[in-house]
């Protein structure tokens, strides 16, 4: 808390009394170390990949790469960093974009099924060399006003983490359905679920249940926060349903127009 304080005097000069003033700045410290914890997890986890690189680029060149075989592996060591270092830094330009001020949603008539026909290959690949079958439930034409490349991410970044979290020959499902005010997203998987007391924390920035594993499957710990705040622009609500072991379900809703515009 910050203080500032003065005297009051009467006519005559006699002290009548004080005001102090409060100041409650405990939101503004705690941004202010959300900061500084953003900037450092950035930092540590822009190195990460860095010091690998330049590790397996040493080796090489101080005569590994005489060997052909060690010469492939750590070429392909290399490119999965690089290609990590790549989506790091495009989930850091995208989230920076969705936090500015004069962020504007760019909304036009957005149909359910031409966008999962646009998410589907993307997706697909993916499911398939882990053997998980993924389906899609679309009632029936869907559509709704909002901007369109901001809700495929939506479906892209929920739809990895299902495939990403669930063990191989899982299934995963997306299901849209139409209610009236609101259009209702559910990413359902049968995969290992998040723990009840890790909930609340895994929109935050960088949080990942477990490191290692978020790290294999190419995550970058930005997946969540992103959909959050892309969730939020549109005035939409996001939640989680999961039990450990058992599966998790995402459900999205988004209100169909923008109720701020006339
Ligand atoms: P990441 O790149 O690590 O996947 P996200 O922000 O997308 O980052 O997710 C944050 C964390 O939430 C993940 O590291 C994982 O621990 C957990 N998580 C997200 N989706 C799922 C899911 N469908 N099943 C289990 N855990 C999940």
């Amino acid at each position: 808390i910050d203080i500032i304080g003065a005297p009051i005097f009467d006519e005559r000069n006699m002290l009548k009394g004080a005001v102090l003033l409060l100041y409650d700045i405990t939101h503004l410290k705690k941004l202010e170390v959300m900061r500084k914890d953003f900037v450092a997890n950035v930092s540590h986890e822009l190195k990460t990949p860095i010091t690998s690189i330049t590790g397996f680029t040493e080796t090489l060149l101080n005569g590994a790469m005489d060997d052909k075989e060690t010469l492939n592996n750590f070429l392909m060591i290399i490119y999965d960093e690089s290609s990590r270092l790549s989506n790091l830094i495009e989930d850091l330009l995208t989230l920076s974009r969705l936090e500015k001020d004069e962020f504007k949603l760019t909304r036009t008539t957005i149909n359910f099924n031409r966008l999962i026909n646009e998410v589907l290959p993307i997706i697909q690949q993916r499911a398939e060399q882990k053997g998980i079958s993924l389906t899609t439930d679309v009632t029936k034409d869907i559509t709704m006003h909002a901007d369109g490349k901001r809700i495929k991410q939506i479906l892209i970044n929920l739809l990895t983490n299902a495939i990403s979290y669930t063990p191989e020959n899982g299934d995963v499902n997306l299901s849209i359905t139409d209610e009236e005010e609101n259009v209702h997203i559910t990413v359902t998987d049968n995969g290992i679920g998040i723990d009840q007391e890790a909930i609340p924390r895994i929109f935050e920035r960088f949080y990942r249940v477990d490191k290692a594993r978020s790290r294999d499957t190419g995550g970058t710990g930005l997946g969540l926060a992103i959909v959050k705040h892309i969730v939020e622009v549109h005035d939409g609500k996001i939640s989680v349903d999961s039990k450990l072991g058992e599966g998790s379900v995402f459900h999205v809703l988004l209100p169909k127009y923008d109720k701020t515009s006339p």
